[in-house]
This record gives structure tokens, C-alpha cells and sequence, in this order.
């Protein structure tokens, strides 16, 4: 008699276990991973993925896998090992990771859900809408995955209009949703005919070449200054790759913000035709099965896409190339917390593929790998045609005080790069007219009932608004707490800094980047072609101004406030200042007329700043690497973090504590931070604290992680406890 088969499978449930059923369909019907099965679970029946399968004695008691939802597996093999890994090292339930990772509508489909009626689900990216009911409708798209539209407009009165402008802006897909930015949008042709390379390129191609055509993993960081033409090495490494007959997955942090890169790979590597798929918010829920289905019948050899694309099924990559490795963009910040630049190099990994990471400003996690000589390591330190970098210099503003937010340096210097009819950016990484509202006599700031964070202040639409829940606000006209009339706008946001320069430069050509102006789904494109076609003489943004743009015309950035990322309350505030720094300053002189930063601060003393003005990564490492080391921060120790929420204080702060008292005694080799409130301590009227989990190494994180989901006392009803394991930030 021979044994009965057995499969492993990941239920649709929150549930980290995965289940063992029978297999009752026989040899004729092999039961292959990635499945898609319902199964019998309590009185319930479920949907689940096949994740193994195996003979077995011991099958009394098993009940039973109902239906195979679908014939063909919607992933290969080598990825259902993936999975397991991902969501074990996450801890998180593994069948919520698989859903994270197939594209949203492949599920509903083939779920055959028999309403049908258009699934919604949230694209990648950080962008956030400015209505309320948007930010809502939006963040529980992030968190619940695709959703049918019935179940949305039931929870949310008035979600119609709403659905229909997030498509509209390209932060929300529907299944059946409209074709998105073609070919001509991608602001500017490239050239097909590739330069010659730089003698650097040359060398660090001569690097990847041979290991290119080694099946072993071979990770490298590539170092190279901003306009060091790090994308070229990128499409000679991808053709080298295709024509090794080896896949490719190539990861962005947001595909809508590089137009640019993806232009040039269309142009170079023959685009759709060719094998091609750009995983883009524009796609329908049709053409994303397609592209996944593409892949996984080996149609389509290369992908470029967003975070969620290091899921793209292909059986076995030869190449992975992670851009701007260091933004934060590839962390998830809701639901199953992944980090794709992580999950880039397991897969690479467990393929045996090449990695390059490439960056002017890596992550101090990855630099330090170089270092320890854990990854290769493949500079760029000049850029091409011998360009010089831009001279960067500071604006010392400690003792005095401004008229408006422009120094009368930086004033002059935008008079001057007019004059010349040379395009000029400046940064200031804050939206609306001023930060807050503060009353000159009792000096009460108006805050968000629900934050508890100030709210900031619009004056062009008058409105106060909270930019994390997005509560509005009328503002009034007398302080609510002294009844004095003496309330003013304090500091200055991009529409402050616009009147601003309006008034010094009136014939100027101004415009804005930022969230609350680059709402349209064109508009972010649209915008990099008025600055490419010298359209534009200021441009003044957030930190969107900073990215990866390559604008030959810019000569001149400045940087309004410099402090206001430095000084953030969070153990990374240095190295992203460092990083937006570097990167904002990158944008000048990419073209033959050199560039010019000035950078306006209270503390020109910082090390950063040093390092900023000497384009010196290395320095600026060596010492963050003291602070960090000193204090057994990242990449010198490990951290989780553990959210604490709900709405009653009482409930929530008592459920904490005895959470927190539970980790102290469980732990051992990890230290149990907290619990504090979170810096957003209200956040959307929910009460918030946090844990932080601190290791010198990451298995006895595990191990108390672990112990957590066996052992742990059960958080009462209202409260909701989040791990994030390798935080990024910790608001
Ligand atoms: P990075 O990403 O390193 O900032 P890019 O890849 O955007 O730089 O390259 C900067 C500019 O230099 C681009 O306009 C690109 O077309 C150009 N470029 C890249 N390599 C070469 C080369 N070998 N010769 C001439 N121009 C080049
Ligand atoms: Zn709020």
C-alpha cells in the first residue's frame, strides 16, 4: 500500500503556522507549489497555497484539501522556500506575505468571487493624498491588500468619488482600471547608441562581466558620486545579463519618480516587444496578471518595478540591480513590513545571481558590508567627462535673523543664475505656507485633536491641516486659549518660500514639486519636461526635488533649512541628512556649466556638513560609525520595534506595560527598550507606545519573536500590537 500524500499549506488567515492536509486527487494531479487549494479550516473553508507536498505515514486526521482553485501554480518552486524564509524571519503570517506579494488582482480573479464588480488595491510608493477620506480610503488599501468595491464603499460613506480620484493619481489601481503613461511621457528621449564608458565604468564593468557569467551569488555595492553614470553600468551589466540568457529584476523606489531610467532601458534593451514588463501604477489588473503570468512562462526575461516587483515569479534571476539602495521607499511601512532591498539579496542568493546595489549615498548597513568585505565593492568617484562636482558652501545663519526664509546670499546668487537665464532648485522639506500657527501672546500652537502635532497652516486655500491623518481645520482668528488676536504663521513651507521668491524675482518662472502640487497622475512627468525644456527658472520643492533627476540646465541648489532633517529625533536623522544633502547637491552642474550649492544653517559646526561639503562618504561613515557602534545601533546591532495602539489610554497603557514586563523576563541577550510613548503618541486618536527590541546579533531576536507568538499574554480587544523587524523609522 502506498503512502498518502501530504501537502504543506499557508492559509489565507492570520496565522504564522502553515497546515498539513492530504492530497485526495491522486498521481494523475501532482500536487506542484504554488497552488492555489481551498481547504477546510475549523467549520470554515479557506483559501491557501500549496507550499510542499510529500509521502507520509503519518496522515490520520488530516482532513482533507477541497479544490484546486486553479491548475497552474501562480509562483515556482524555488519560491515557496522564499516565502516560508520571509515570513519567518518577518514574523509575519504567511499567508498574508503571499497575498502581499502576488499582484492584487490575480487573487480576486481567480477566487472567482461571483460579484463582478472592480477590486481596488494600493499602489507602491510613499506619495500621500491630502483628503481625509483619501488618506483613509488609501491607508486601508495598504493594510488589507485588494478589495472589492462593495466591501469599500460599505465602510466608507462617499467612497465613490473618492476611489476615483486615487486612480485618478495613480496611488490607487482598480482590476479594471485605465492604461497608464505611455512610451512619450517619459520626459525626454534618450539616446539607443551608448557612449563610450568612462575608464571607471569601463573598470567596474570588467568586474561584472565574468562574475555575470558565474551561477553564484555575487553581491556589490556600487559607489559611484552623483552624475557618475551609474545607470549606464546598469544597462551594459542587463545586456550582458540577456545575453547570458540570464533573468533580470531591476528595482526602483517608486517607478512614477524615474521616468527617466525606465526610458533608457526601454530604449536600450528593446522595451515590451523584447521581453520586457514595467510594473507601473498605470498597469490594469489584466495586464499585471499577464506580466506575472509572462514571467512565469518565461515570456518576459526583465522587470523594472517598485518594492513589491522582488516577488516577480521568476525561477531562477542571474541579475538584480536595487537603485538608490538606500531609500527608504523599499520598506514597507504598513502591513507586512518587508524590506525589498533585503529580500533582493536573499533571492539573489538562493539563485545564484549577481547584486548590484548602487547608490551615491549608501545605507550604512550596506556600506559597512563592503567594508567587512561581505559584498564587493565597485566605485565611481568621478563623474563623466571629467565634470567637476559642485562647490558647496554655507550659509552660517546662527545669530541672526531673516526677513523671510532666503539669506541675502542665496538671494543674490538666484539673482545672478536668472541673470545668466541658468535654472536654479531649492529645498525646503516642508509643504504648505508655514508650520504652525502660534499665538505672539500666550504662545499656544494649534495642534490636531487627534495627533496631538501641530497643524500646518495653508494660506492660500485658509485651512489648517494635519499631515498625518489629514483632519482640517478652519483656522480661527483668535487664540483659543488667551483669546488674543495675535496668532501669526511661524516658519515657512513651499508655498511660503513661493510668495517669497515671487515677490524678490516677479519675472521669474516659478514652480513647486511637492505632494500637494504633483496630485495628477501627469503631473510629476509633466513637470520634469518643463525643467528639461528650460521652461522653468526656480524650482522649489520637498525632498522630491532631490531624486535622481538629471537636469542639465540646473547650476545652482539651495538648501533653505538644513537643521530641519538634522535634528530629527530619531538615531538616523544624521545619515539622511547626509544623504538629501548629498543628493540635492547632486543635482547641480550636471551639464557642461558647473554647479553651486548653498546650504543655509544654525549649526554649521555638524560633522555632517563637513563631509557634504568635501563629498566625502567615507568620512561622513567613519564617524556616524562611532555613534552608532557606541550605542549598539544598526548595522553595529539589531533592532525590532513594537507598536502598542488602541483608543482607550487606560486599556492601551496597562496592556503595554504588562506586554513590557513579559519581554523583560522572556528575553535573554536582548535588551528590552521602553515601553514610551511613541514621538507620534496620538496618532489618528489612537493612543500609542513603544517597545524597542535592542540585540547584538539577530538570532535571539528571533528566538523572544518567536516565544512572542507562542507565549505571550493576548492583547485585550481595541488594542493592536505591530512588529516591525529592522525598523526604519519609529515615529
Ligand atoms: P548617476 O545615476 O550616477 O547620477 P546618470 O546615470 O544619470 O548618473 O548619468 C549622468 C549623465 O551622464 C546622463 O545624462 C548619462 O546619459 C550620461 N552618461 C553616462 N555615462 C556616460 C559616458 N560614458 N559618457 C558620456 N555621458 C555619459
Ligand atoms: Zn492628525
Amino acid at each position: 500500500m502506498s503512502l498518502p500524500v501530504i501537502v504543506q499549506v499557508a492559509v489565507f488567515l492570520p496565522l504564522t503556522k502553515t497546515f498539513s492536509y492530504l492530497w485526495p486527487f491522486g498521481e494523475q494531479c501532482p500536487p506542484s507549489p504554488g497552488l492555489l487549494l481551498r481547504v477546510p479550516f475549523g467549520s470554515r473553508s479557506v483559501f491557501g497555497f500549496l507550499l510542499r507536498a510529500g509521502k507520509d505515514g503519518r496522515g490520520d486526521g488530516l482532513k482533507a484539501v477541497t479544490e484546486i482553485v486553479d491548475g497552474e501554480p501562480l509562483f515556482p518552486l524555488p519560491m515557496a522556500a522564499f516565502f516560508e524564509r520571509v515570513a519567518h524571519y518577518y514574523h509575519h503570517p504567511i499567508g498574508e506575505v503571499i497575498s502581499t506579494a502576488l499582484p492584487p488582482s490575480i487573487f480576486a480573479h481567480l477566487s472567482k468571487d461571483p460579484a463582478p464588480e472592480p477590486i481596488y488595491f494600493a499602489e507602491d510608493g510613499t506619495a500621500e493624498p491630502t483628503g481625509r477620506k483619501q488618506r483613509q480610503i488609501l491607508e486601508w488599501l495598504r493594510r488589507h491588500g485588494a478589495t472589492p468595491r462593495r466591501q469599500l464603499t460599505s465602510q466608507f460613506a462617499g467612497a465613490a468619488p473618492v476611489l476615483k480620484r486615487l486612480v485618478a493619481m495613480g496611488m490607487v489601481s482598480r482590476e479594471d482600471g485605465r492604461k497608464g503613461w505611455t512610451e512619450s511621457q517619459g520626459a525626454g528621449r534618450e539616446e539607443s547608441i551608448p557612449p563610450r564608458l568612462t575608464p571607471e565604468q569601463e573598470e567596474v564593468l570588467n568586474i561584472l562581466r565574468p562574475t555575470l557569467v558565474h551561477d553564484s551569488f555575487a553581491p556589490f555595492l556600487l559607489h559611484g558620486v552623483t552624475g557618475s553614470g551609474k545607470t549606464e553600468v546598469y544597462l551594459r551589466a542587463a545586456e550582458e545579463a540577456r545575453r547570458l540568457g540570464k533573468k533580470i529584476l531591476i528595482l526602483v523606489p517608486e517607478i512614477a519618480l524615474t521616468p527617466q531610467l525606465v526610458e533608457r532601458f526601454r530604449n536600450r534593451l528593446g522595451g515590451e516587444e523584447k521581453g520586457m514588463a514595467v510594473l507601473h501604477s498605470g498597469l490594469s489588473g489584466g495586464e499585471r496578471r499577464k506580466a506575472w503570468k509572462g514571467v512565469m512562462e518565461k515570456r518576459i526575461d526583465l522587470v523594472i518595478g517598485a518594492r513589491s516587483s522582488v516577488f516577480a515569479p521568476f525561477d531562477r534571476l542571474g541579475l538584480v540591480i536595487v537603485d538608490e539602495e538606500h531609500e527608504s521607499g523599499y520598506k514597507q511601512s504598513e502591513g507586512f513590513r518587508y524590506n525589498a532591498r533585503d529580500l533582493a539579496l536573499w533571492r539573489a542568493q538562493i539563485d545564484g545571481a549577481t547584486v548590484i546595489l548602487g547608490s551615491a549615498t549608501p545605507s550604512l548597513s550596506t556600506f559597512h558590508r563592503a567594508r567587512q568585505v561581505k559584498i564587493g565593492y565597485l566605485p565611481l568617484r568621478c563623474r563623466v567627462l571629467s565634470r567637476p562636482l559642485p562647490e558647496v558652501v554655507l550659509v552660517d545663519l546662527s545669530r541672526r535673523s531673516l526677513q523671510g526664509a532666503l539669506s541675502p546670499e542665496l538671494v543674490t546668487a538666484l539673482g545672478d543664475n536668472l541673470k545668466r537665464g541658468e535654472q536654479s532648485l531649492l529645498l525646503l522639506n516642508r509643504r504648505g505656507f508655514s508650520p504652525f500657527l502660534l499665538c505672539h501672546d500666550c504662545g499656544t500652537v494649534i495642534r490636531c485633536p487627534r495627533c496631538e502635532i501641530s497643524l500646518t497652516y495653508y494660506r492660500r486655500r485658509s485651512l489648517l491641516r494635519c499631515h498625518y491623518c489629514d483632519t482640517v481645520a478652519e483656522p480661527p482668528d483668535t487664540c483659543p486659549q488667551c483669546r488674543g488676536s495675535n496668532l501669526k504663521p511661524c516658519g515657512a513651507g513651499t508655498e511660503r518660500l513661493e510668495e517669497e521668491l515671487a515677490a524678490l524675482f516677479p519675472d521669474a518662472r516659478l514652480a513647486r514639486m511637492d505632494s500637494d502640487s504633483m496630485t495628477r497622475r501627469d503631473a510629476y512627468p509633466e513637470m520634469v519636461k518643463r525643467m528639461r525644456t528650460g521652461e522653468v527658472d526656480i524650482l522649489v520643492g520637498t525632498q522630491m526635488v532631490a531624486k535622481g533627476h538629471d537636469f542639465a540646465r540646473v547650476t545652482l541648489v539651495g538648501v533653505i533649512d538644513a537643521d530641519a532633517t538634522l535634528f530629527l529625533p530619531d538615531f538616523r536623522s544624521a545619515e539622511r541628512a547626509f544623504s538629501l544633502l548629498t543628493q540635492v547637491s547632486g543635482r547641480a552642474g550636471r551639464g557642461v556649466l558647473p554647479g553651486r550649492v548653498l546650504i543655509q544653517t544654525r549649526n554649521p559646526s555638524h560633522y555632517v556638513f563637513g563631509s557634504v561639503i568635501g563629498h566625502d562618504y567615507e568620512s561622513f561613515f567613519d564617524q556616524e560609525s562611532d555613534f552608532r557602534r557606541d550605542m549598539g545601533y544598526p548595522p553595529f546591532g539589531h533592532l525590532v520595534n513594537i507598536v502598542v495602539s488602541g483608543e482607550k489610554d487606560a486599556t492601551v497603557e496597562e496592556s503595554v506595560s504588562r506586554f513590557a514586563d513579559w519581554l523583560q523576563s522572556a528575553a535573554k541577550e536582548v535588551e528590552v527598550l521602553g515601553p514610551a510613548p511613541c514621538l507620534l503618541s496620538r496618532l489618528r486618536g489612537k493612543r500609542r507606545f513603544q517597545i524597542l527590541l535592542k540585540s547584538a546579533s539577530r538570532p535571539p531576536l528571533h528566538r523572544l519573536l518567536g516565544l512572542l507568538e507562542e507565549g505571550a499574554p493576548r492583547p485585550p480587544t481595541g488594542v493592536k500590537i505591530m512588529v516591525d523587524v529592522d525598523p526604519l523609522d519609529m515615529f
